[in-house]
Protein backbone atom coordinates (compact mmCIF):
# COMPACT_ATOMS: atom_id res chain seq x y z
CA UNK A 1 0.00 0.00 0.00
CA UNK A 2 1.48 3.61 -0.76
CA UNK A 3 1.87 5.42 1.75
CA UNK A 4 0.61 9.11 2.03
CA UNK A 5 3.45 11.74 1.33
CA UNK A 6 3.81 14.41 3.95
CA UNK A 7 4.13 17.83 2.44
CA UNK A 8 7.53 18.89 0.93
CA UNK A 9 9.55 21.10 3.27
CA UNK A 10 11.31 23.94 1.76
CA UNK A 11 13.60 26.30 4.21
CA UNK A 12 13.24 29.41 3.35
CA UNK A 13 15.94 32.14 2.05
CA UNK A 14 18.18 32.35 5.84
CA UNK A 15 21.50 32.76 4.88
CA UNK A 16 23.80 30.90 7.08
CA UNK A 17 26.51 33.21 7.13
CA UNK A 18 26.07 37.48 6.98
CA UNK A 19 25.09 38.12 3.53
CA UNK A 20 28.02 41.04 3.45
CA UNK A 21 30.30 38.70 4.63
CA UNK A 22 32.46 36.89 1.63
CA UNK A 23 32.21 33.50 1.34
CA UNK A 24 35.69 31.60 0.68
CA UNK A 25 34.62 28.01 -0.70
CA UNK A 26 37.32 25.73 -0.34
CA UNK A 27 38.98 23.44 -3.41
CA UNK A 28 37.39 20.04 -4.18
CA UNK A 29 38.43 17.21 -5.93
CA UNK A 30 36.07 14.46 -6.72
CA UNK A 31 34.05 12.76 -9.63
CA UNK A 32 31.22 15.77 -9.60
CA UNK A 33 33.73 18.28 -9.52
CA UNK A 34 35.28 16.72 -12.88
CA UNK A 35 31.96 16.56 -14.18
CA UNK A 36 31.71 20.28 -13.52
CA UNK A 37 34.99 21.25 -14.98
CA UNK A 38 34.49 18.79 -18.13
CA UNK A 39 30.67 20.87 -18.32
CA UNK A 40 33.02 24.13 -17.62
CA UNK A 41 35.23 23.27 -20.50
CA UNK A 42 32.89 22.20 -23.01
CA UNK A 43 30.35 25.24 -22.49
CA UNK A 44 32.78 27.82 -22.83
CA UNK A 45 34.06 25.86 -26.09
CA UNK A 46 31.07 26.29 -27.55
CA UNK A 47 30.79 29.95 -25.88
CA UNK A 48 34.51 30.96 -27.43
CA UNK A 49 34.88 28.92 -30.26
CA UNK A 50 31.39 29.11 -32.57
CA UNK A 51 31.80 32.64 -33.36
CA UNK A 52 35.09 31.70 -34.90
CA UNK A 53 33.82 28.80 -37.21
CA UNK A 54 33.45 29.54 -40.85
CA UNK A 55 30.98 28.22 -42.93
CA UNK A 56 30.03 28.78 -46.66
CA UNK A 57 32.17 31.72 -46.36
CA UNK A 58 31.04 33.59 -43.38
CA UNK A 59 30.58 32.63 -39.79
CA UNK A 60 28.59 29.76 -38.55
CA UNK A 61 26.65 31.61 -36.41
CA UNK A 62 25.91 35.50 -36.64
CA UNK A 63 22.95 37.33 -35.67
CA UNK A 64 23.71 40.37 -38.04
CA UNK A 65 21.48 42.78 -36.71
CA UNK A 66 22.80 45.41 -39.30
CA UNK A 67 21.30 43.61 -42.38
CA UNK A 68 18.49 41.95 -40.21
CA UNK A 69 19.44 38.29 -40.79
CA UNK A 70 20.70 35.85 -38.73
CA UNK A 71 22.99 33.18 -39.70
CA UNK A 72 22.82 29.73 -38.04
CA UNK A 73 24.87 26.99 -39.97
CA UNK A 74 22.79 26.25 -42.97
CA UNK A 75 19.73 28.55 -41.95
CA UNK A 76 19.31 31.91 -42.77
CA UNK A 77 16.94 33.50 -40.99
CA UNK A 78 15.14 36.84 -42.02
CA UNK A 79 13.14 39.34 -39.54
CA UNK A 80 9.68 37.27 -40.87
CA UNK A 81 11.26 33.97 -39.47
CA UNK A 82 10.52 35.37 -36.27
CA UNK A 83 7.63 33.28 -35.44
CA UNK A 84 10.91 30.71 -35.08
CA UNK A 85 12.33 32.76 -32.54
CA UNK A 86 9.20 32.95 -30.42
CA UNK A 87 8.84 28.75 -31.01
CA UNK A 88 12.68 28.52 -29.41
CA UNK A 89 11.89 30.27 -26.38
CA UNK A 90 8.82 28.26 -25.61
CA UNK A 91 10.91 24.88 -26.44
CA UNK A 92 13.23 26.09 -24.42
CA UNK A 93 10.60 27.29 -21.66
CA UNK A 94 9.15 23.63 -21.76
CA UNK A 95 12.49 21.88 -21.62
CA UNK A 96 12.98 23.92 -18.31
CA UNK A 97 10.10 22.41 -17.07
CA UNK A 98 10.99 19.41 -17.56
CA UNK A 99 14.22 18.84 -16.96
CA UNK A 100 14.18 21.36 -13.75
CA UNK A 101 11.10 18.45 -12.52
CA UNK A 102 12.95 15.40 -13.30
CA UNK A 103 16.78 16.75 -12.34
CA UNK A 104 16.79 19.82 -10.23
CA UNK A 105 19.16 22.64 -10.00
CA UNK A 106 21.64 20.08 -12.49
CA UNK A 107 21.39 23.29 -14.76
CA UNK A 108 22.45 26.13 -12.03
CA UNK A 109 25.25 23.44 -10.60
CA UNK A 110 27.24 22.75 -14.23
CA UNK A 111 26.15 24.90 -16.96
CA UNK A 112 24.59 27.93 -15.80
CA UNK A 113 27.11 30.98 -17.01
CA UNK A 114 26.79 32.58 -14.08
CA UNK A 115 28.18 29.19 -12.03
CA UNK A 116 30.62 28.30 -14.66
CA UNK A 117 32.33 31.84 -14.91
CA UNK A 118 32.55 32.02 -11.16
CA UNK A 119 34.34 28.63 -10.79
CA UNK A 120 36.96 30.38 -13.52
CA UNK A 121 37.04 33.67 -11.46
CA UNK A 122 37.52 31.28 -7.95
CA UNK A 123 39.86 29.21 -10.32
CA UNK A 124 42.22 32.16 -10.86
CA UNK A 125 41.46 33.32 -7.20
CA UNK A 126 42.74 29.90 -5.97
CA UNK A 127 45.83 30.08 -8.46
CA UNK A 128 47.29 33.69 -7.27
CA UNK A 129 45.98 33.63 -3.50
CA UNK A 130 45.61 30.39 -2.17
CA UNK A 131 43.16 27.61 -0.99
CA UNK A 132 40.37 29.14 1.58
CA UNK A 133 42.82 29.33 4.73
CA UNK A 134 45.65 31.40 2.69
CA UNK A 135 42.61 33.52 0.78
CA UNK A 136 41.09 34.29 4.53
CA UNK A 137 44.37 35.22 5.95
CA UNK A 138 45.32 38.06 3.02
CA UNK A 139 42.00 39.52 2.83
CA UNK A 140 42.33 39.87 6.45
CA UNK A 141 46.00 41.11 6.81
CA UNK A 142 46.87 44.72 6.65
CA UNK A 143 47.82 45.80 2.91
CA UNK A 144 51.16 45.65 1.22
CA UNK A 145 53.35 45.26 -1.80
CA UNK A 146 52.67 41.79 -1.58
CA UNK A 147 49.01 42.02 -0.91
CA UNK A 148 48.81 44.72 -3.58
CA UNK A 149 50.21 42.67 -6.43
CA UNK A 150 48.20 39.95 -5.81
CA UNK A 151 45.29 41.37 -6.06
CA UNK A 152 46.27 43.62 -9.05
CA UNK A 153 47.20 40.50 -10.48
CA UNK A 154 43.98 38.61 -9.84
CA UNK A 155 41.56 41.71 -11.07
CA UNK A 156 44.26 42.44 -13.71
CA UNK A 157 43.74 39.12 -15.74
CA UNK A 158 39.56 38.42 -14.01
CA UNK A 159 39.47 41.51 -16.40
CA UNK A 160 40.99 40.92 -19.20
CA UNK A 161 38.93 37.30 -19.32
CA UNK A 162 36.06 39.54 -18.93
CA UNK A 163 37.03 41.81 -22.14
CA UNK A 164 37.95 38.66 -24.09
CA UNK A 165 34.33 37.23 -22.98
CA UNK A 166 32.68 40.60 -24.12
CA UNK A 167 34.04 40.82 -26.94
CA UNK A 168 33.22 37.24 -27.90
CA UNK A 169 29.81 38.32 -27.11
CA UNK A 170 29.71 41.22 -29.75
CA UNK A 171 31.14 38.82 -32.04
CA UNK A 172 28.02 37.01 -32.81
CA UNK A 173 26.41 40.05 -33.91
CA UNK A 174 29.26 41.52 -35.27
CA UNK A 175 31.64 39.37 -37.33
CA UNK A 176 34.13 38.27 -35.11
CA UNK A 177 37.14 38.60 -37.24
CA UNK A 178 36.00 42.63 -38.38
CA UNK A 179 35.88 42.93 -34.35
CA UNK A 180 39.22 41.83 -33.94
CA UNK A 181 40.88 44.00 -36.74
CA UNK A 182 38.74 47.07 -35.84
CA UNK A 183 40.28 46.16 -32.01
CA UNK A 184 43.57 47.08 -33.25
CA UNK A 185 42.81 49.75 -35.33
CA UNK A 186 40.63 51.37 -32.91
CA UNK A 187 38.02 51.70 -34.68
CA UNK A 188 34.99 49.78 -32.62
CA UNK A 189 31.64 51.61 -33.35
CA UNK A 190 29.65 52.96 -30.80
CA UNK A 191 27.15 50.63 -30.01
CA UNK A 192 30.24 47.80 -29.91
CA UNK A 193 32.27 49.42 -27.47
CA UNK A 194 29.31 49.92 -25.31
CA UNK A 195 27.94 46.05 -25.69
CA UNK A 196 31.78 44.91 -24.80
CA UNK A 197 31.74 47.33 -22.20
CA UNK A 198 28.87 46.24 -20.73
CA UNK A 199 28.95 42.68 -20.98
CA UNK A 200 32.77 42.68 -19.90
CA UNK A 201 31.30 44.85 -16.85
CA UNK A 202 28.83 42.28 -16.16
CA UNK A 203 31.13 39.15 -16.15
CA UNK A 204 33.55 40.52 -13.81
CA UNK A 205 30.90 41.93 -10.95
CA UNK A 206 28.98 38.35 -11.41
CA UNK A 207 31.32 36.16 -11.41
CA UNK A 208 34.08 38.23 -9.49
CA UNK A 209 32.26 40.36 -6.77
CA UNK A 210 28.07 39.49 -7.08
CA UNK A 211 28.76 35.32 -6.74
CA UNK A 212 26.15 33.74 -5.04
CA UNK A 213 23.94 36.62 -4.36
CA UNK A 214 23.04 36.45 -7.80
CA UNK A 215 21.55 32.76 -7.97
CA UNK A 216 20.45 33.53 -4.07
CA UNK A 217 18.70 37.12 -4.54
CA UNK A 218 18.48 38.02 -7.84
CA UNK A 219 18.08 35.41 -10.36
CA UNK A 220 14.15 34.61 -11.44
CA UNK A 221 14.90 30.97 -12.55
CA UNK A 222 15.77 29.97 -9.10
CA UNK A 223 12.70 31.55 -7.68
CA UNK A 224 10.48 29.88 -9.22
CA UNK A 225 11.84 26.70 -9.55
CA UNK A 226 10.88 25.49 -6.19
CA UNK A 227 7.23 25.21 -8.19
CA UNK A 228 8.20 22.43 -10.34
CA UNK A 229 9.73 20.44 -7.97
CA UNK A 230 7.89 17.34 -6.55
CA UNK A 231 8.86 14.49 -4.19
CA UNK A 232 10.85 12.65 -6.66
CA UNK A 233 12.58 15.53 -8.05
CA UNK A 234 16.23 14.75 -8.12
CA UNK A 235 18.05 17.19 -5.50
CA UNK A 236 21.44 17.30 -3.11
CA UNK A 237 20.41 15.48 0.02
CA UNK A 238 22.23 14.56 3.50
CA UNK A 239 20.83 11.52 4.73
CA UNK A 240 19.67 12.37 8.71
CA UNK A 241 18.94 8.94 9.30
CA UNK A 242 22.37 7.74 8.57
CA UNK A 243 24.24 11.20 9.55
CA UNK A 244 22.30 11.64 12.80
CA UNK A 245 23.20 12.47 15.81
CA UNK A 246 26.64 13.70 14.87
CA UNK A 247 29.89 14.35 16.14
CA UNK A 248 33.65 13.79 16.33
CA UNK A 249 35.10 10.96 16.87
CA UNK A 250 38.49 8.97 16.66
CA UNK A 251 39.10 8.06 12.69
CA UNK A 252 39.33 4.86 14.16
CA UNK A 253 35.89 4.64 16.12
CA UNK A 254 34.20 1.15 15.19
CA UNK A 255 31.24 0.99 12.66
CA UNK A 256 29.36 -1.92 11.66
CA UNK A 257 28.12 -2.30 8.18
CA UNK A 258 24.49 -1.46 8.34
CA UNK A 259 25.29 1.99 10.15
CA UNK A 260 21.23 3.17 9.68
CA UNK A 261 19.59 0.57 11.24
CA UNK A 262 21.96 -0.38 14.34
CA UNK A 263 24.31 2.94 14.98
CA UNK A 264 23.27 3.34 18.73
CA UNK A 265 24.15 -0.35 19.32
CA UNK A 266 27.68 -0.52 17.98
CA UNK A 267 29.15 2.90 17.25
CA UNK A 268 30.50 4.73 19.67
CA UNK A 269 28.71 7.35 21.95
CA UNK A 270 25.39 6.28 19.85
CA UNK A 271 26.81 8.84 16.99
CA UNK A 272 25.64 8.80 12.97
CA UNK A 273 27.92 8.99 10.34
CA UNK A 274 28.24 12.87 10.33
CA UNK A 275 31.66 13.18 12.10
CA UNK A 276 30.55 17.34 11.91
CA UNK A 277 33.76 18.48 10.02
CA UNK A 278 32.11 21.09 8.41
CA UNK A 279 33.77 20.25 5.08
CA UNK A 280 30.66 20.34 3.46
CA UNK A 281 29.66 23.53 4.39
CA UNK A 282 33.20 25.26 3.92
CA UNK A 283 33.12 23.80 0.11
CA UNK A 284 29.84 25.14 -0.49
CA UNK A 285 29.73 28.61 -2.88
CA UNK A 286 26.70 29.57 -1.32
CA UNK A 287 27.61 29.34 2.47
CA UNK A 288 25.08 26.93 3.59
CA UNK A 289 25.22 24.05 5.37
CA UNK A 290 23.08 20.94 3.63
CA UNK A 291 22.92 19.25 6.52
CA UNK A 292 19.63 21.76 7.61
CA UNK A 293 17.52 19.94 4.37
CA UNK A 294 16.30 20.90 0.82
CA UNK A 295 17.10 24.98 1.04
CA UNK A 296 16.56 27.86 -1.93
CA UNK A 297 20.39 29.00 -1.46
CA UNK A 298 21.80 25.15 -2.84
CA UNK A 299 22.71 25.48 -6.58
CA UNK A 300 22.89 21.92 -6.71
CA UNK A 301 27.04 22.07 -7.52
CA UNK A 302 27.45 19.10 -5.44
CA UNK A 303 30.92 20.17 -4.02
CA UNK A 304 29.16 18.81 -0.71
CA UNK A 305 29.12 15.17 -2.08
CA UNK A 306 32.48 15.06 -3.09
CA UNK A 307 33.83 16.47 0.28
CA UNK A 308 32.04 14.35 2.14
CA UNK A 309 32.54 11.21 -0.06
CA UNK A 310 36.69 12.14 0.74
CA UNK A 311 35.65 12.04 4.40
CA UNK A 312 34.04 9.14 4.39
CA UNK A 313 36.79 7.26 2.89
CA UNK A 314 38.88 8.95 5.21
CA UNK A 315 36.79 7.35 8.14
CA UNK A 316 36.32 3.94 6.16
CA UNK A 317 32.17 4.38 5.94
CA UNK A 318 30.45 3.96 2.89
CA UNK A 319 30.07 6.88 0.72
CA UNK A 320 26.64 8.77 -0.25
CA UNK A 321 25.95 10.18 3.39
CA UNK A 322 25.46 13.75 1.38
CA UNK A 323 24.23 11.99 -2.25
CA UNK A 324 22.17 13.17 -5.74
CA UNK A 325 18.38 11.61 -4.37
CA UNK A 326 14.84 12.55 -3.68
CA UNK A 327 12.53 13.42 -0.48
CA UNK A 328 11.09 10.17 -1.41
CA UNK A 329 13.85 8.10 -1.64
CA UNK A 330 15.96 9.36 1.35
CA UNK A 331 13.17 8.91 3.57
CA UNK A 332 11.50 5.63 1.91
CA UNK A 333 15.12 4.61 1.51
CA UNK A 334 14.18 4.05 -1.81
CA UNK A 335 16.33 1.99 -4.81
CA UNK A 336 18.00 3.84 -7.67
CA UNK A 337 15.98 1.35 -9.85
CA UNK A 338 12.72 2.87 -8.04
CA UNK A 339 14.27 6.45 -8.28
CA UNK A 340 14.37 6.47 -11.90
CA UNK A 341 10.99 4.41 -12.03
CA UNK A 342 9.26 7.10 -10.07
CA UNK A 343 11.12 9.72 -12.40
CA UNK A 344 8.83 9.09 -15.38
CA UNK A 345 5.96 9.72 -13.66
CA UNK A 346 2.71 11.34 -15.39
CA UNK A 347 3.45 14.92 -14.91
CA UNK A 348 7.36 14.46 -16.56
CA UNK A 349 5.27 12.19 -19.26
CA UNK A 350 3.19 14.98 -20.13
CA UNK A 351 5.76 17.17 -20.20
CA UNK A 352 8.27 15.11 -22.01
CA UNK A 353 5.26 14.28 -24.78
CA UNK A 354 4.35 18.04 -25.55
CA UNK A 355 8.22 19.02 -26.06
CA UNK A 356 8.86 15.89 -28.51
CA UNK A 357 5.87 16.68 -30.43
CA UNK A 358 6.43 20.63 -30.44
CA UNK A 359 10.60 19.91 -31.02
CA UNK A 360 9.14 17.47 -34.38
CA UNK A 361 6.81 20.10 -35.56
CA UNK A 362 9.69 22.84 -35.32
CA UNK A 363 12.28 20.46 -36.87
CA UNK A 364 10.06 19.40 -39.96
CA UNK A 365 8.84 23.24 -40.63
CA UNK A 366 12.34 23.94 -40.16
CA UNK A 367 13.80 21.52 -42.62
CA UNK A 368 11.01 21.70 -45.15
CA UNK A 369 11.20 25.42 -45.47
CA UNK A 370 11.57 27.33 -48.60
CA UNK A 371 14.85 29.04 -49.23
CA UNK A 372 12.27 31.81 -50.74
CA UNK A 373 9.73 34.32 -49.66
CA UNK A 374 7.43 35.85 -52.08
CA UNK A 375 5.01 39.20 -51.42
CA UNK A 376 2.84 40.65 -53.69
CA UNK A 377 1.61 44.13 -52.69
CA UNK A 378 -1.32 46.31 -54.70
CA UNK A 379 0.13 49.63 -56.54
CA UNK A 380 -1.96 51.95 -54.44
CA UNK A 381 -1.53 54.56 -56.56
CA UNK A 382 -2.88 52.63 -60.00
CA UNK A 383 -5.89 50.67 -59.32
CA UNK A 384 -6.98 49.72 -62.31
CA UNK A 385 -6.50 51.42 -65.72
CA UNK A 386 -7.14 50.68 -69.72
CA UNK A 387 -3.70 50.26 -70.96
CA UNK A 388 -2.42 51.32 -74.65
CA UNK A 389 -3.80 47.82 -76.24
CA UNK A 390 -6.95 48.57 -75.03
CA UNK A 391 -6.87 45.86 -72.19
CA UNK A 392 -7.37 46.24 -68.68
CA UNK A 393 -4.44 46.62 -66.00
CA UNK A 394 -3.71 46.33 -62.91
CA UNK A 395 0.10 47.20 -61.51
CA UNK A 396 1.41 45.20 -58.14
CA UNK A 397 4.85 45.26 -56.64
CA UNK A 398 6.23 42.14 -56.31
CA UNK A 399 8.93 41.46 -53.20
CA UNK A 400 10.98 38.70 -53.37
CA UNK A 401 13.56 37.03 -50.52
CA UNK A 402 16.08 34.27 -51.44
CA UNK A 403 16.91 33.17 -48.25
CA UNK A 404 19.42 30.82 -49.32
CA UNK A 405 23.25 31.79 -50.12
CA UNK A 406 23.42 31.17 -53.74
CA UNK A 407 22.01 33.28 -56.57
CA UNK A 408 19.01 32.24 -58.20
CA UNK A 409 16.44 33.41 -61.05
CA UNK A 410 12.79 33.07 -60.52
CA UNK A 411 10.25 33.13 -63.37
CA UNK A 412 6.55 34.59 -62.60
CA UNK A 413 3.24 33.27 -63.75
CA UNK A 414 0.09 34.10 -63.12
CA UNK A 415 -3.41 32.69 -63.34
CA UNK A 416 -6.81 33.42 -61.76
CA UNK A 417 -8.76 34.80 -65.18
CA UNK A 418 -9.34 33.80 -68.51
CA UNK A 419 -6.44 35.48 -70.64
CA UNK A 420 -4.86 36.91 -67.59
CA UNK A 421 -1.04 37.80 -68.69
CA UNK A 422 1.89 39.48 -67.82
CA UNK A 423 2.50 42.13 -69.90
CA UNK A 424 5.69 41.49 -70.39
CA UNK A 425 7.59 38.24 -68.77
CA UNK A 426 9.05 38.84 -65.67
CA UNK A 427 12.95 36.91 -64.54
CA UNK A 428 14.21 38.07 -61.37
CA UNK A 429 17.51 37.46 -60.13
CA UNK A 430 18.53 37.59 -56.94
CA UNK A 431 21.74 37.46 -55.69
CA UNK A 432 22.73 35.02 -52.67
CA UNK A 433 20.34 36.11 -49.26
CA UNK A 434 19.31 39.12 -50.93
CA UNK A 435 16.01 41.07 -51.02
CA UNK A 436 14.65 42.51 -54.04
CA UNK A 437 11.54 43.82 -55.89
CA UNK A 438 9.87 43.93 -59.11
CA UNK A 439 6.92 45.56 -60.99
CA UNK A 440 4.31 43.28 -62.23
CA UNK A 441 2.11 44.86 -64.78
CA UNK A 442 -1.04 42.27 -65.37
CA UNK A 443 -3.55 42.31 -68.00
CA UNK A 444 -6.92 40.84 -69.34
CA UNK A 445 -9.07 41.50 -72.44
CA UNK A 446 -11.74 43.33 -71.71
CA UNK A 447 -15.08 41.54 -71.27
CA UNK A 448 -12.64 38.49 -69.90
CA UNK A 449 -14.64 38.99 -66.11
CA UNK A 450 -17.42 41.06 -64.93
CA UNK A 451 -16.76 44.36 -62.78
CA UNK A 452 -15.26 43.76 -58.92
CA UNK A 453 -12.43 41.97 -57.09
CA UNK A 454 -11.31 38.90 -58.96
CA UNK A 455 -8.94 36.87 -56.57
CA UNK A 456 -5.71 35.52 -58.96
CA UNK A 457 -2.80 33.96 -58.44
CA UNK A 458 0.96 35.23 -58.65
CA UNK A 459 3.79 32.07 -58.97
CA UNK A 460 7.46 32.52 -58.47
CA UNK A 461 9.30 29.69 -58.96
CA UNK A 462 13.22 28.61 -59.13
CA UNK A 463 14.49 28.63 -62.99
CA UNK A 464 16.56 25.97 -61.82
CA UNK A 465 14.34 23.67 -59.49
CA UNK A 466 10.52 24.51 -60.03
CA UNK A 467 9.58 22.56 -56.99
CA UNK A 468 10.99 25.80 -54.70
CA UNK A 469 7.82 27.30 -55.60
CA UNK A 470 5.31 30.06 -53.85
CA UNK A 471 1.86 31.10 -55.17
CA UNK A 472 0.73 34.25 -53.65
CA UNK A 473 -3.11 35.33 -53.81
CA UNK A 474 -3.92 38.75 -54.48
CA UNK A 475 -6.85 40.59 -56.02
CA UNK A 476 -6.91 41.82 -59.83
CA UNK A 477 -10.01 44.93 -60.11
CA UNK A 478 -12.01 44.97 -63.45
CA UNK A 479 -13.59 48.33 -63.60
S1 LIG B 1 31.33 16.59 5.22
FE1 LIG B 1 30.01 14.85 5.75
S2 LIG B 1 30.83 14.22 7.71
FE2 LIG B 1 31.63 16.26 7.42
S3 LIG B 1 30.09 17.58 8.37
FE3 LIG B 1 29.52 17.38 6.24
S4 LIG B 1 28.03 15.72 6.24
FE4 LIG B 1 29.15 15.57 8.17
S1 LIG C 1 24.71 22.62 -0.40
FE1 LIG C 1 26.09 21.35 -1.61
S2 LIG C 1 25.16 21.22 -3.62
FE2 LIG C 1 24.16 22.89 -2.53
S3 LIG C 1 25.30 24.71 -3.17
FE3 LIG C 1 26.23 23.99 -1.25
S4 LIG C 1 27.88 22.64 -1.90
FE4 LIG C 1 26.59 22.96 -3.68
Amino acid sequence: MTQPTPRRKIIPIKPVADPDSKIYPRSITGLFQRWRWFFVGLTQLIFYGLCWLPWNGRQAVLFDLEARRAYLFNLVLWPQDAIYLAILLTLSALALFLFTTVAGRLWCGYSCPQTVYTEIFLWIERQLEGDRPKRMKLDAAPWSARKAGIKFSKHGIWLLLSFWTGLTFVGYFTPIRELVASLSSFSFGPWEIFWVLFYGFATYGNAGFLREHMCIYICPYAQFQFVMFDRDTLLIAYDTARGEPRGSRARNAKVDDNPIETKTDIKPAGLGDCIDCSICVQVCPTGIDIRNGLQLECIGCAACIDACDEVMDKMNYPRGLIRYSTENAVQNRLSNAQIIRRALRPRVLIYLSIFLVATTITAWSLLTRLPLKVNVIRDRATLSREATDGSIENVFRLNVTNASETAHVYQVQVAGLPGLRLAEPVDIAAAAASVGSTTLVLRVEPGAAKAGNHPIQVTVSDAANPSVSITETTKFIVP
